[in-house]
């Protein structure tokens, strides 16, 4: 028959066993009317041992599955605290790191030995990475924009090409159609162009061009009005909202500021400076009508200016 000391001994045994093997510890419980003696100090020094051990192996659980807000209970083991220690810094990691997720690579750590000393490192490359891809990132911008510039402009005389002209004027000639408003295009060419290359010679010619190019473009006053080298001595103007009457008065003013220029033209046969004609059109476009019949059309008033003796404006 055994004694109920050595039944509670036997619980006590049991129970370090549980510790040692991993499972949870239940305390030892006493008979009410158990004696005041050694092993009841011992039965409860073991319970006060489990509760303060269950709260370490909770908290250390919670931790183990990352939950960073877990709120132990009270608990005086150093390991508890080192523990809560640990979290804290966790929690501010987690802080930082979040931090610099949203952009701000200026976070840095000082708590955690090597570990902060290879995140900070990684920190700061991450910066540069990210400084260096903004660079980059605003020079492949700009060059994109360069790009598009230039591929809307003419080299020698800096304003739109023809391929920009069509494109908006396409835009433009829909738009005049949809709002039953007139729109009128302007042909200029310059008058006897050859013989000012074969007199003065290319590169000169290629300045008359640009000075004559500057010239039509001071004179275009509307932000929706576009000039445009149309070939190689030939310009071309469109003018939304304008009829034939306002495109003349664009013309006589682009004729004027040409003459201003007083590029000398001495084989010229329409005068002493160099000189232009000019051929407009001007309708309301139909819908389904033809951008191009504006253009044609302006171009025969351009022959008829040509033929009559140049330095001439001509409507169609
Ligand atoms: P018209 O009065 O009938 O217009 O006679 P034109 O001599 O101006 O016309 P033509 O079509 O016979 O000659 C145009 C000249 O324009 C010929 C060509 O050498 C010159 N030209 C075209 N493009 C350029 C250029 O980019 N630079 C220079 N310098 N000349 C050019
Ligand atoms: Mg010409
Ligand atoms: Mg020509």
């Amino acid at each position: 028959m055994i004694s109920i000391d050595e039944r509670i001994l036997d619980k006590i045994t049991e129970t370090m066993h549980q510790i040692l093997e991993g499972e949870k510890p239940v305390p030892v419980e006493l008979p009410l009317d158990y004696p005041n003696n050694e092993i009841k100090q011992l039965v409860s020094y073991m319970n006060k041992m489990i509760v303060e051990y269950n709260h370490v192996a909770n908290f250390m659980y919670s931790l183990s599955r990352g939950e960073l807000n877990y709120i132990s209970s009270k608990g005086k083991m150093v390991i508890l605290h080192s523990s809560k220690a640990l979290q804290s810094n966790l929690r501010h990691l987690t802080w930082k790191t979040q931090q610099i997720a949203n952009g701000d690579f200026n976070q840095k750590v000082d708590f955690m030995g090597d570990f902060s000393e290879a995140f900070n490192k990684m920190t700061s490359q991450l910066k540069d990475a990210f400084e260096k891809l903004g660079e980059a990132n605003q020079k492949l911008h700009q060059a994109n924009e360069m790009l598009h510039q230039i591929s809307r402009t003419d080299g020698l005389t800096n304003i739109a090409n023809r391929r920009h002209f069509d494109e908006l004027f396409k835009t433009e000639w829909r738009c005049a159609a949809r709002l039953s408003k007139p729109i009128s295009v302007i042909l200029i060419d310059i008058d006897f162009f050859k013989n000012y290359n074969d007199t003065y010679g290319h590169q000169m010619g290629d300045e008359c061009l640009k000075r004559v190019a500057n010239a039509l473009r001071i004179t275009i006053k509307r932000p929706c009005d576009v000039l445009a080298r149309y070939g190689g001595e030939e310009f071309i103007a469109f003018l939304p909202d304008t009829d034939g009457n306002g495109a003349t008065k664009v013309a006589e003013s682009m004729q004027s500021s040409v003459a201003a220029l007083g590029i000398a033209h001495k084989n010229s046969q329409a005068g002493n400076t160099v000189t232009v004609s000019f051929g407009i059109s001007s309708m309301i476009p139909e819908i389904n009508g033809s951008h191009e019949l504006l253009i044609a059309r302006a171009d025969g008033a351009l022959y008829q200016a040509k033929q009559e003796g140049r330095n001439r404006i001509r409507i169609s």
